[in-house]
């Protein structure tokens, strides 16, 4: 029988807003599946966004939801998870919102280790504003602030997430649909702050911009440049070059911040 998303959906919020052949949705699905696979309850379940095409996200889904500030998602989940411990909190939001304005707020919610699960929609641009380039965005490519090519070099955000203290981070793409409920329920179990990447495709403001003429092209790229990483243990350095690699990228364990900071408030005499 098919899978029924529908019932995860908002009542009346279908059709949702993106483009045709944005990779959003995709993530939407990928997430729902995740929920649906460890029978997260709706009430005990919060996802949280900031602004821009892919904060889009949780206005659509029926559970305990916050549509925030610019940047901000880490901070406002930061608070529900404080005040809540006992709720699943999952962010969700695209790379400009999540590297450039939410940048601090990202670094320092990975140094945490706080319980919570960050899923970043990286296309490589500012959709909803225009097509601006991002801190993702890779050099040379090109934004509508940089016509003749993006002079930065590009973040690598699984990278950041484990230099700044994530316990857990992986990597899929919009293109592997059937990974991502996988990689999102792995770290919605993991104890500790986790990151999944998605590399994701923005066929209206990145894509024609710099020269794929369809979707199926972005889609293909994402396919070509992904390399799993047991597949990667038996490339030398040149084959690797210019690929990606993808599942879980790393995962260790540390002290969960609720939980220390459970431990401050008895040492100061607790809740009085
Ligand atoms: Fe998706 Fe890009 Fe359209 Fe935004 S502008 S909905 S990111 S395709
Ligand atoms: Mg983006």
């Amino acid at each position: 029988m098919a899978f029924d998303y529908e019932k995860f959906i908002r009542p009346g919020k279908l059709p949702h807003i993106w483009c045709p052949g944005c990779g959003h949705g995709i993530v939407m699905k990928g997430l729902i599946r995740a929920m649906d696979s460890l029978n997260l309850k709706k009430e005990e379940t919060a996802i949280v966004s900031g602004i821009g095409c892919a904060s889009r996200l949780p206005g659509y889904i029926d559970c305990c939801t916050l549509h925030t500030a610019h940047g901000r998602a880490a901070a406002f989940a930061t608070g529900v998870k404080l005040a809540k411990p006992e709720m699943n909190v999952i962010l969700v939001g695209g790379d400009g919102d999540g590297t450039a304005i939410g940048g601090n707020h990202f670094i320092h919610a990975c140094r945490r280790n706080i319980n919570m699960t960050y899923i970043i929609m990286n296309n490589y641009i500012y959709g909803m504003t225009g097509g601006q380039f991002s801190p993702c965005t890779p050099t040379g490519h090109k934004a509508s602030t940089t016509p003749y090519g993006n002079p930065d070099p590009g973040f690598d955000v699984a990278k950041l997430a484990i230099g700044a203290g994530a316990t857990f981070v992986a990597r899929g793409t919009a293109f592997h649909a059937n990974q991502i409920d996988k990689l999102i329920a792995e770290a919605i179990q993991h104890k500790g702050f986790s990151v999944v990447e998605i590399l994701d495709d923005c066929p209206t403001t990145y894509g024609r911009r710099n020269k794929f003429k369809s979707v199926v092209e972005m889609m293909n790229r994402l396919k070509e440049v992904a390399v799993p990483v047991k597949a990667a243990e038996k490339m030398t350095a040149e084959q690797l070059q210019g690929k990606v690699l993808t599942g879980v990228l790393h995962k260790v364990e540390r002290p969960e911040y609720c939980e220390e900071y459970a431990k401050v408030i008895e040492r100061a005499g607790g809740n009085k």
